[in-house]
């Protein structure tokens, strides 16, 4: 009997082949929503007949709220990012691979136009979520995602069985593999998984964690954050005492880009007597410019 957690993420998602399907307020964001619904109630179908106990879920995507209760199985709770509770087991959903991967789909790490590193070796949203979980003693089992993204988990955790979904067409375009024979090799895997306990890696990191950070497009503020420093080629730097910090940190200079991106258009905006048409542009405007750079080599 164990208690598994699922973190799901949507780029990778099966079914998920263009880029507005991951963006909110979309014409095309509903059918992303029930397509990572429909690959979770397919994880949880096969981890319960292999004796799961509880089944939970992390909505990783965006900060989260983009599942809906009610397209879930009634045994699964969308849970908050607390691992304190306890869990035996967790499997990574529905990933892309890092910023500046340029064979993948969606390429990113935690927003676009940011990187990542520890010690001086670029990593992805896997890594940060194995090392956060890996510091509470959770194990991963499965990994999915498009397939940048399960050869950057062979990569990095190559005794993890993967999952891949699709293929990239380009940053915001991809080819899946068909739905029906996805969500059999993934009912497969978990059930496999969930016997295989001997499998389950945990992958603990070493602390403290010197990490870096850069920002594609200039930025003033994070420079003000006073545990970071200027490092070399435009880096920032620093160092945290555990992985979720660095996760937290990352939250934080995401919420700066914000900031400033949301300066600039209200700069923008005051030369434009009418407003709403102007932000449905710049809404346009930004899906259409997030497409064109997201394969960004930092
Ligand atoms: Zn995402």
């Amino acid at each position: 009997m164990s208690r598994l957690l699922i973190v799901a993420d949507m780029e990778g998602i099966t079914g998920i082949d263009r880029y507005e399907q991951c963006v909110r307020d979309t014409d095309d964001y509903r059918e992303g929503v029930q397509l990572l619904c429909a690959e979770i109630n397919v994880i949880a179908e096969a981890a319960r007949s292999r004796g799961a106990q509880s089944i939970s879920v992390i909505d990783w995507h965006g900060g989260g709220g983009n599942i809906d209760p009610q397209l879930l199985d009634d045994d699964i709770s969308v849970v908050p990012e607390d691992l304190s509770t306890g869990y035996d087991l967790a499997m990574l959903v529905g990933f892309h691979p890092m910023a500046g991967d340029d064979q993948g789909f969606i390429s990113h790490t935690m927003r676009q136009g940011l990187a990542v590193a520890v010690g001086g070796q670029q990593i992805g949203e896997l890594s940060l979520l194995a090392w956060w979980l890996g510091e509470h003693g959770i194990p991963i089992g499965l990994i999915s995602g498009d397939r940048a993204a399960t050869a950057e988990a062979d990569r990095f955790f190559p005794e993890t069985p993967c999952h891949t979904v699709k293929r990239a067409e380009s940053w915001g375009r991809a080819t899946c593999i068909p739905t029906e024979q996805s969500y059999e090799a993934l009912r497969a895997r978990v059930s496999r998984m969930m016997e295989q306990t001997g499998r389950w890696q945990t992958y603990r990191p070493v602390l403290p964690v010197p990490f870096q950070l850069k920002l594609r497009d200039p930025n003033p503020l994070p420079g003000l954050i006073p545990w970071l420093r200027d490092g070399e080629n435009g880096w920032l730097e620093g160092e945290v005492e555990h992985a979720r910090d660095l996760i937290d940190l990352i939250d934080v200079v995401s919420g700066l880009i914000n900031l400033q991106q949301r300066n600039n258009f209200i700069a923008a905006l005051k030369d434009e007597p009418e407003a709403a048409p102007a932000m449905e542009r710049l809404r346009t405007r930004q899906i259409e410019e997030a497409i064109q750079t997201g394969h960004w080599n930092p």
